[in-house]
C-alpha cells in the first residue's frame, strides 16, 4: 500500500470507544480496531492517536451542584486516561507496538509526554497514544488533537465521527444532502450548523493549515483508505 500521509493524528471519541455499551470501553471494537492500526503501521504511516473521554465525563456537562468546571475538567482529562491506557493494553495484546503518554501527571500509569521521547516512539514504528489531551481545562480533546497533531509534524488530523463526512444539509432528513469533498476552513469555522468539531481546534487548524479530515473511522479499511489519500470523508483545509 502507497500511503500519502507519513505520520497522521487519529482523534477517536469517547463514545466511539464506548462501541456498542452507553459508557466504558468495547473491548471488542478495541481490538478490531488494534488490527486497523497495525495494518497502517506496517504500510510505514506513523500513527498518534488521540483519544476522548465522553463515553466517562464531559467537565462542561458534570459542572454543577458543587462540581466546579475546573473540576468536571479534571475528571474528563481522567476518563481520557482511562481510555487510553485500555486501548494501550488491547494495540499490544494484538502486537501492535505501542505507548501511551500522559499530558498530566500520572507517571505511575504512563510516561509523561515530552516532546522528543514522542517523535522517538513514532520513528520506531510504535503507536502513540496520548491520554489527558492537552492537560489543561476549559479544552476539549479536538483541540488537543490538533496542538499535538501540530507539536509532532503530523501531516493530517483524520477526525473518526459517526456521519461519513460534512454534507450540505441533514442527511438524515434530506435525501438529497451532498458530501463535501473538500471544505474551506473559514466556511467550517464560520457556519454555525457545523459541528463536527470545536470552533477552537478548527481555529487553530486553520490558523497554521492542517488539514483536517472527518470520516467514518469504525468502517472496516476506512482509515486505511485515508491514509492512501482516498476521498472519503471531508478534507477541511
Ligand atoms: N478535557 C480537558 N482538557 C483537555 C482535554 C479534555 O479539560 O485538554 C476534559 C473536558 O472536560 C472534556 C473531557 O476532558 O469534555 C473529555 O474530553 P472530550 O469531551 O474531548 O471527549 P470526547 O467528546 O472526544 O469523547
Amino acid at each position: 500500500m502507497s500511503v500519502k500521509y507519513k505520520r497522521i493524528l487519529l482523534k477517536l471519541s469517547g463514545e466511539q470507544l464506548a462501541g456498542e455499551y452507553e459508557s466504558g470501553i468495547d473491548p471488542k471494537l478495541a481490538t478490531w480496531l488494534a488490527k486497523e492500526i497495525k495494518t497502517i503501521s506496517q504500510s510505514g504511516c506513523e500513527v498518534v492517536i488521540m483519544v476522548g473521554g465522553g463515553n466517562f465525563v464531559r467537565g462542561a456537562q458534570i459542572a454543577g451542584h458543587g462540581i466546579k468546571r475546573v473540576t468536571g475538567d479534571h475528571m474528563g482529562m481522567l476518563g481520557t486516561m482511562i481510555n487510553a491506557l485500555a486501548l494501550t493494553d488491547i494495540f499490544e495484546a494484538n502486537k501492535v507496538k505501542t505507548r501511551c503518554l500522559t499530558n498530566i501527571f500520572a507517571q505511575q500509569v504512563a510516561e509523561p509526554f515530552v516532546h522528543r521521547l514522542a517523535i522517538k516512539h513514532l520513528q520506531k514504528g510504535r503507536v502513540v497514544i496520548i491520554g489527558g489531551g492537552i492537560g489543561r481545562p476549559y479544552l476539549t480533546t479536538d483541540t488537543a488533537a490538533v496542538s499535538l497533531a501540530l507539536e509532532l509534524g503530523c501531516d493530517a488530523v483524520l477526525k473518526a465521527t459517526k456521519v461519513d463526512g460534512v454534507y450540505d444539509k441533514d442527511p438524515t432528513k434530506h435525501k438529497d444532502a451532498k458530501r463535501h469533498e473538500r471544505l474551506a476552513f473559514q466556511h467550517a469555522v464560520e457556519n454555525k450548523d457545523i459541528m463536527i468539531m470545536d470552533k477552537a481546534a478548527m481555529g487553530l487548524a486553520m490558523e497554521h493549515g492542517m488539514s483536517i479530515i472527518v470520516f467514518d473511522a469504525l468502517k472496516p479499511g476506512n482509515i486505511h483508505s485515508v491514509v492512501e489519500g482516498k476521498n472519503i470523508g471531508t478534507t477541511i483545509a
